[in-house]
């Protein structure tokens, strides 16, 4: 009976006196132990891995939630690190690694959790911390401060002393509702809140944090709805005037109009789009619409002398196809080049300038004008200003706002229109809310205003009404 159950028992005996029984008992628990190393533990720091890492915080929470004391993951990547690994090979990059995770487990209690996700990340995980939020935050700063010292202290490999920083970022957790996926992601975005402030430093995760990256998601995906529906979005004019009063164009901007957030600004949804890459399809949309428009206006006398301005990003600008785009529109809406006057901005003489002047120079060719939008606020030195074929420059409506309270404003306005006319270039002030503004602006020389005191942005029928 025995002997059939368990073949093994009556073994032969091995040369060594093992019975095979024995032997395969051994190996099977050693290949056990092996496969659980493998499945749990880093094989090269033998600390805990990201599986076993996520075990451990399940019961954490679960015990946090039972006891009410909270609990901290501290997400810990090395500076620089692979920089180390480039210059001074794997090898050393692989020492550093196992002299960190020995420094890790020096600064944290017995029960406490050293885990390596992989690379240079580490993870800590300390439970049992004070049940008030404040409490355990600064006892979760005073571990993170200690390993910030620690691995800050040199490292020694063979001849080279070497010196590494991390960064680390911290996140608190007190119940079982919270999920570990969730709150690890919540350590890592405030890690790599900490690297944005300069490395070597600590970070803890805010949920206000957490709250704008979810509101910038819902966005950038409803925004990538929109432009693909393309029937969200309309123009605004704004009218441009010259000393008289009387209009001689106007600016085309952007309006979204979101079916729930109602009516979104440029400000919030142009940076989403230029990240996005949606800049290109929506400023196509705005180049074609304005082209339109200002066919529609010729046809009329009351509007056919007005010009057009459209906000070009950079982005847009610096696609291969911008020019051929913009002359295509022109010749299908058999628009006279002379009306449209592209905006950009000082940003864009910060990427390739030879590329930028080459497009401006073969647009203007053909007729179209350029005005240097929100002119005073970037970089612009003379040298590049005077090499660009622009026509105008559009004094950013933060100078005229203070023009008549302060003194330093009023000299910038005073050195831009001199600027512009010893370039002969055309100087226009945006943002005029008040006479005393426009009369200022006059008197230093600036003929054409935009601006609330002559009219806000408007949809087309209110601004052919308000002509
Ligand atoms: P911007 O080109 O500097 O446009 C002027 C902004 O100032 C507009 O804001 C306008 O409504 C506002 N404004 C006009 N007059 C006054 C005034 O008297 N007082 C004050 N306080 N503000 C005034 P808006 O329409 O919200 O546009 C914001 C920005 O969004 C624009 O700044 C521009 O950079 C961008 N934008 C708008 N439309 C487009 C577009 O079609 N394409 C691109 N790439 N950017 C656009
Ligand atoms: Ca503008
Ligand atoms: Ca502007």
């Amino acid at each position: 009976m025995d002997s059939i159950r368990n073949p093994f028992k009556t073994g032969v005996l091995w040369p060594n006196g093992q019975s095979g029984f024995n032997l395969h008992i051994t190996q099977r628990k050693r290949a056990e132990e092996e496969i659980k190393n493998l499945a749990f533990y880093d094989p090269l720091t033998q600390l805990p891995n990201r599986r076993l890492l996520m075990d451990r915080l399940k019961q954490a929470l679960a015990s946090s939630a039972r006891s009410g004391r909270e609990g901290a993951l501290l997400f810990i990547d090395l500076d620089n690190f692979k920089a180390l690994n480039d210059t001074l090979g794997h090898d050393v990059g692989d020492l550093l690694l196992q002299q960190v995770a020995q420094r890790l487990e020096s600064c944290v209690r017995e029960g406490d959790t050293v885990a390596r996700l992989g690379g240079d990340e580490f993870v800590v995980m300390l439970e049992d911390l004070s049940e008030d939020d404040l409490e355990s935050a600064a006892q979760a700063e005073t571990v993170g401060d200690k390993i910030l010292s620690t691995l800050n202290q040199p490292y020694q490999f063979a001849t080279h002393e070497h010196r590494s920083t991390p960064s680390i970022g911290v996140t608190l957790f007190s119940d079982h509702a919270q999920n570990q996926d969730e709150l690890l992601k919540q350590a890592d975005i405030a890690m790599y809140q900490a690297k944005k402030a300069g490395r070597n430093s600590l970070r803890f995760f805010d949920p206000q944090m957490q709250e704008t990256i979810t509101v910038r998601a819902s966005l950038e995906s409803d925004l990538r709805r929109a432009v693909a529906e393309q029937k969200e979005f309309q123009l605004f004019y704004q009218v441009q005037v010259d000393s008289s009063g009387g209009p001689v164009g106007a600016e085309a901007l952007l309006r979204w109009q979101h079916p729930e957030r109602g009516m979104v600004s440029p400000a919030e949804f142009i940076p989403l789009a230029e990240e996005t890459g949606l800049i290109l399809p929506l400023g196509h949309w705005v180049m074609a619409t304005a082209c339109r428009q200002l066919a529609a206006w010729v046809a009329q006398p009351e509007t056919a002398h007005l010009t057009l301005a459209v906000n070009v990003s950079v982005k847009q600008f610096h696609l291969p196809t911008f020019v051929e785009e913009v002359l295509t529109l022109i010749g299908h809406f058999k628009i006279d080049p002379a009306k449209l006057e592209l905006e950009i901005t000082e940003s864009m003489l910060l990427g390739n300038v030879d590329d930028i002047i080459a497009k401006m120079t073969t647009l203007k060719a053909r007729g179209i004008s350029f005005s240097m939008d929100d002119f005073g606020t970037g970089y612009s030195s003379l040298q590049y200003l005077k090499r660009l074929p622009l026509d105008q420059l559009k004094i950013d409506q933060s100078f005229v706002c203070d023009i008549a309270t302060d003194d330093s404003d009023k000299a910038i306005v005073r050195t831009i229109i001199a600027m512009a006319q010893s370039l002969n270039l055309n100087v226009i002030a945006e943002g005029v809310e008040t006479e005393e503004q426009r009369q200022l602006l006059l008197n230093k020389g600036c003929a054409i205003y935009q601006g609330y005191l002559f009219g806000r942005p408007v949809p087309i029928e209110q601004f052919e009404a308000l002509l």
